[in-house]
């Protein structure tokens, strides 16, 4: 069976970003397409339905982990709160995870719903996940950013993938 990998979707030049632009990455197509892997590519803001382009958004207290956990909030840059809408584009891209066997993900770094290690929290770059890719994790799928592309490459390789 072909292993599949949710993949954040501007990665693969998908135009989801808030400002209507992709962020594709060469490196990231040419690694799955090596590894034989399916992508999946999901973008969690639009499936929580917010609109592209968008305002961007910055976590106000805590990341993601603390959003799942009721004391976390996300705000536009002018300060609307669409903390629910995080939840529910993070709740689409599980539902999706499970439709498709995904048990990995390859999101992008630093994003509000992708970001694996870092995010923004003000305008300051803090530790912490995203949205998605928190509640993901929660669940069990190992989450991967396009900087780690060794340590995914190393996991698969332990787990025979
Ligand atoms: S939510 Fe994720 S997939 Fe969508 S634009 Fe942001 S980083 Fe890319």
């Amino acid at each position: 069976m072909p292993t599949t990998i949710l993949v954040s979707a501007c990665l693969l030049g998908i135009h989801c970003r808030y400002d209507g632009t992709a962020k594709a990455d060469v490196r990231v197509k040419d690694y799955l397409f090596r590894k034989g892997l399916i992508p999946i590519p999901v973008c969690p803001e639009q499936l929580g339905g917010l609109p592209t382009p968008r305002l961007p958004c910055r976590f106000t207290v805590g990341s993601g982990r603390e959003v799942l956990a009721g004391a976390g909030e996300v705000v536009t840059r002018d300060g609307r709160t669409v903390t629910q809408s995080f939840l529910n584009g993070a709740r689409e891209t599980l539902e999706i995870a499970g439709q498709c066997g995904c048990r990995l993900a390859l999101l992008k770094e630093r994003s509000p719903s992708c970001g694996v290690r870092q995010c923004y929290r003000g305008e300051v770059l803090s530790t912490g996940m995203g949205v998605a890719a928190a509640l993901l994790s929660e669940h069990g799928i190992r989450v991967f950013s396009e900087e780690e592309l060794a340590e995914l490459d190393r996991f698969l390789d332990k787990t025979g993938t």
